[in-house]
């Protein structure tokens, strides 16, 4: 086709997950092309939070201090708030995390950053990385081979050794390759967000938020701060999209609003659905294209870029031949199980939201904010000790992202530096010793750790039996690295 390389990776969809993928691909030095049907990225603001672990996954990018000063606008706007109108509502005290401050758990403080201000930060940083990125660029079909996957564009071919399929929640690819979901379906009733502008600076000025409850009657619904003071969004229950919205934003708001302007209407339905497998060959499915949440838990996106990180390391690994085709396997063993957790979750938050009652079986937040999810099967060789599910306990347990500890005393360099794009190894003993053994972490590129044992040299083969074991050791891996047989 007129002008397109043919790249080791095609990334199908340019959103937060696609553009990540790419982004990630590059760190690892492959070469990618992205291709999205749309010319542009996404129009609404969608997802605002993102999460700690998040933004580590951007720090190691490089990306995180641009992504911060995007996000300066909503600095400072945590707090939720709640009243009749906008103009009648009070801000609500800030939630405190139980166990730990956000600034203790991770090198990187969590942003809220409107997807639409976002999207185009990545899309520029990828194409600055190498990323053959195009946009206007449907993909029509895929083939497989045994050797390569061609894509149909619409003015011919495109020939790649992987694609990773980030092509929304609707994915063309997973339903092409009969990749059934399971899950729960809808939750609630549908919504609509209403995008709109209009200068509310004087009217939350000391009452910042970054959600704010509109209890009215006749229009209720939930007003997210964009930029926290011209754009806006309201998410209204009920899925008409033809109402008199100018009219229902001033009851909602209780304002005059002589500047307003609405500029798009998006209807939506929270969902539960987690795709029964992420790969098929040499695709692999990944974002919302694996998994849709409710938005309660902020988890969508961040489950995704958190996808693409895991992935992006093994399809390097076994592009460089340094590892078998068999390391790709562990992807969806370890993303799925990741992918379904994070999406129930989402539910039970939503559940427990509209009841008003607390679930015993939802996690500590930062479980799903900061990567405390374990890993309990895939490339890393289990040390039988288990992360608590609903808590958040770091303490370098096998499969685990590694805890995060300054290795200096200016706290600029974390744990959490030392790996990626390369693996690396964490010495015991002072004061990174976690679990207090004196026994070192073997960290995989995605901070996660792979091996818990004695000795770096018993670190150093561990990785090599992990990468040609294929990635999956299922066997006690400890044992076998003991006595020296890998
Ligand atoms: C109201 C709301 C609030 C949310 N808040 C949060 C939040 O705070 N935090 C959070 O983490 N998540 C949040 N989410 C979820 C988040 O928006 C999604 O999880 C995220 O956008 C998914 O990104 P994606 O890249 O996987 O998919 P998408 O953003 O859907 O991107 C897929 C892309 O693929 C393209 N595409 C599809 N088919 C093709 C094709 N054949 N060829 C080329 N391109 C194609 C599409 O055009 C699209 O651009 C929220 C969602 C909603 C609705």
């Amino acid at each position: 086709m007129s002008g397109l390389r043919t790249p080791d990776v095609l990334v199908v969809g340019g959103g937060l997950v696609g553009l990540t993928a790419a982004l990630v691909l590059r760190h690892h030095g492959v070469s990618v092309t992205l291709v999205e049907r749309r010319a542009g990225t996404s129009p609404q603001p969608k997802a605002r939070r993102f999460h700690m672990r998040t933004m580590e996954i951007f720090r190691e990018l490089g990306l995180a201090g641009l992504v911060h000063e995007a996000a300066r606008d909503l600095a400072g706007h945590d707090h939720m708030a709640a009243g009749r109108t906008l103009a009648e509502a009070r801000q609500l005290p800030l939630w405190q995390p139980a166990g730990g401050l956000a600034a203790e758990v991770s090198p990187e403080s969590p942003c809220l950053l409107a997807q639409d201000a976002l999207e185009p930060l990545l899309r520029a940083a990828a194409v600055d990385a190498g990323a053959d990125v195009r946009f206007g660029t449907p993909l029509a079909g895929l083939e497989q081979t045994a050797g390569e996957v061609v894509g149909r564009l619409a003015d011919g071919e495109i020939r790649a050794r992987y694609v990773v399929a980030a092509d929304g929640a609707r994915s063309g690819i997973r339903e092409a390759l009969g990749i059934t979901r399971s899950g729960r379906g809808a939750i609630g009733g549908p919504s609509v967000n209403v995008y709109f502008t209009a200068d509310l600076g004087e009217v939350v000025r000391g009452r910042e938020f970054n959600l704010c409850q509109i209890e009215h009657p006749d229009a209720p619904g939930g007003l997210a701060s964009v930029d926290g003071r011209y754009r806006w969004v309201f998410m209204s229950p009920g899925g008409e999209t033809g109402r008199d919205w100018p009219a229902r934003l001033r009851q909602a708001l209780g304002v005059p609003l002589p500047d307003l302007e609405v500029l798009s209407v998006l209807p939506w339905q929270a969902e539960m659905l987690v795709a029964d497998r992420y790969s098929d060959g040499r695709v692999h499915l990944a974002g919302d294209a694996a998994h849709v949440m409710p938005p309660y838990a902020a988890s969508g996106a961040n489950t995704g870029i958190a996808d693409v990180h895991n992935l992006g390391w093994k399809l390097a690994a076994v592009l460089r031949g340094e590892a078998g085709p068999g390391l790709l396997d562990s992807y969806d063993a370890e993303r799925r199980p990741a992918g379904w957790f994070a999406a129930d979750q989402s539910a039970r938050r939503t559940d427990s939201f509209k009841r008003g009652t607390p679930d015993p079986a939802l996690a500590h937040p930062y479980v799903l904010a900061a990567g405390g999810f374990q890993y309990t099967a895939g490339a890393l060789v289990p040390d039988g000790s288990e992360e608590p599910v609903l808590d958040f306990a770091p303490a370098g347990r096998a499969g685990t992202r590694v805890p995060h500890r300054w290795l200096d005393d200016a706290r600029t360099r974390s744990t959490l530096d030392l790996a990626g794009p390369g693996w690396a190894i964490l010495p015991g003993g002072n004061r990174v010793d976690f679990a207090g053994t004196g026994e070192c972490l073997l960290l995989r590129p995605d901070h996660v750790v792979a091996w818990r044992g004695r000795g770096a040299g018993e670190a150093a083969k561990v990785r090599a039996a992990l990468l040609a074991a294929g990635g999956c050791i299922e066997v006690d891996g400890r044992a076998a690295a003991d006595s020296g047989t890998v």
